[in-house]
């Protein structure tokens, strides 16, 4: 099949429409808050995004048979020692980045004290109670691990394991241990879940030889036709996003004056987010790799316009895959490291936590100690990793970050103002961790993966279906 020249300026022109879509977006939102007095209603709002909502819907549909297939063909493709070294490379380095966000988030909250600054402009605001859910960290830690084996592979599909405390009749002065609890089935995909049962079922089709082919064959074939078929999804990214961005600034009340009070906050963790994703992440990346990150990062800008377009991890994860395997990175890697990163990797979301409880707390002028900041890093790394690859996931778990000191769920509320925007660059930073992950585990790996497969010649090239994709898109 003809490959396409010009491949490289269509790959930007994608690139260039999605950032217009965004700036577009939010210019057509601004125009609209402004044009009249009193709020649109929900209707009007669900109107305007409603053709972002079919994109979010397209995306979301790729989801579990790209996952299931990809993460299956791609371990079956792998030898044993070598699955168990991409794991283990990914792990540690999703766990050093998530430790550093958290400790870059303390210093800048510590050092710039928004807290104390808010409190005196925040003085005429109103409480309203938020939908929050109490949590407690060890219940959001065992339901991680309950999640990593679900019990019914069909209901891992559309949901996952959540323990619920029930609020007693007079909550006040009760501790949260005290609660009565509940297992509750959530309504989300359980990504993790599929994800080890795809690298379980992955190794046994491996170790089966010849008997296992046709089966893997048939998961390398559906991860295939799924690349294709997001290729063409991803044409339609800047509409989509135009239409997510665009309805939610219009929707925002008196945007302006919450970014004022707030500003301080906002500009730190903005600032936090900045270091991170340019400073720390890319000191990692060369220190493992002895390159810089920045042309990569350039190659990821439509993965990160749609992370920053659709504030979910998980419904970019088909774009991610797809731009890795476009820029080379070994598909075993990606289909691996991806999902994995989607789910449980999220710097921004941790650097957040950390930034926003301990902002809470100084506004409330509540003194913390020593202990209670390491408190603090821990619930706020492992309030990241409960988080799920969903718009505004952080700010449930954020309610755990809040309990470790002390102060009530209802106090959410300061930050719900600038959250759904702050959603969307800590989201941009979660995506592009989870993709310079899969990138550096891929250099890493680079060595062991050429020589698996110069030894299995059988299997069909993973690249060459997606120069397919390229070429019956025309990307
Ligand atoms: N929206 C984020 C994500 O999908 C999670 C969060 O921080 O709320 O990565």
């Amino acid at each position: 099949m003809p490959r396409h020249k010009e491949s490289f300026l269509a790959k930007n022109l994608l690139t260039m429409l999605t950032v217009a879509g965004v700036l577009g977006g939010t210019i057509l939102g601004c125009v609209l808050r402004n044009a009249q007095q009193e709020p649109w209603t929900p209707r009007q709002v669900m109107y305007l995004q409603f053709p972002g909502d079919i994109f979010l819907r397209m995306l979301k549909a790729l989801i579990i048979p790209l996952l299931v297939s990809s993460v299956i063909g791609a371990i079956g493709s792998l030898d044993l020692s070598l699955s168990k070294k991409i794991a283990a490379r990914s792990i540690i380095f999703y766990a050093t980045t998530t430790v550093c966000a958290v400790i870059l988030g303390i210093i800048l909250v510590i050092t710039i004290r928004p807290g104390t600054s808010a409190a005196a402009d925040y003085a005429d605001v109103k409480y309203t109670k938020p939908a929050v859910r109490q949590v407690l960290t060890q219940d959001t830690l065992l339901d991680l691990i309950r999640n990593l084996f679900p019990p019914n592979l069909v209901h891992a599909t559309i949901a996952q394991t959540q323990t619920k405390l029930i609020v007693p009749e007079n909550a006040t002065g009760i501790p949260l241990e005290n609660w009565k609890f509940v297992e509750v089935y959530e309504g989300t995909t359980n990504v993790l879940g599929l994800v080890v049962f795809g690298v379980v079922m992955g190794i046994s089709l491996g170790m089966m030889g010849e008997r296992g082919k046709p089966l893997l064959v048939f998961f390398e074939t559906l991860s295939e036709a799924m690349m294709i078929i997001t290729s063409w999804v991803i044409w339609i990214s800047p509409l989509g996003v135009f239409f997510l961005v665009s309805a939610k600034v219009m929707e925002t009340e008196s945007f302006g004056d919450l970014v004022g009070r707030l500003g301080l906050y906002f500009m730190t963790v903005m600032l936090g987010l900045f270091l991170h994703g340019f400073g720390t992440l890319s000191v990692i990346y060369f220190v493992c790799t002895r390159t810089l990150p920045f042309t990569t990062i350039g190659k990821l800008s439509q993965v990160l316009v749609t992370a920053f377009g659709t504030a979910s991890s998980s419904a970019t994860m088909p774009i991610t895959i797809q731009t890795l395997d476009r820029m080379g990175v070994d598909p075993r890697v990606t289909r691996f490291v991806i999902p994995v990163g989607a789910t449980i990797n999220m710097d921004g979301t941790a650097l957040y936590e950390a930034v926003a409880a301990i902002f809470i707390a100084q506004f409330r002028s509540i003194p913390l100690s020593f202990g209670q900041v390491v408190a603090v890093s821990i619930t706020a790394t492992a309030a990241s990793i409960g988080a799920a690859g969903i718009p505004q996931a952080g700010l449930v778990t954020m309610v755990m970050v809040l309990d470790t000191v002390g102060l009530p769920a209802e106090d959410v509320t300061l930050i719900l103002a600038v959250d759904w925007l702050l959603d969307r660059f800590r989201t941009t930073i979660n995506v592009m961790c989870d993709s310079l992950g899969a990138r550096l585990v891929d250099m890493l790996s680079k060595g062991e993966l050429g020589r698996v497969s110069d030894n299995d010649k059988n299997n069909a090239d993973p690249h060459e279906l997606v120069e397919i994709a390229k070429d019956t898109t025309h990307i």
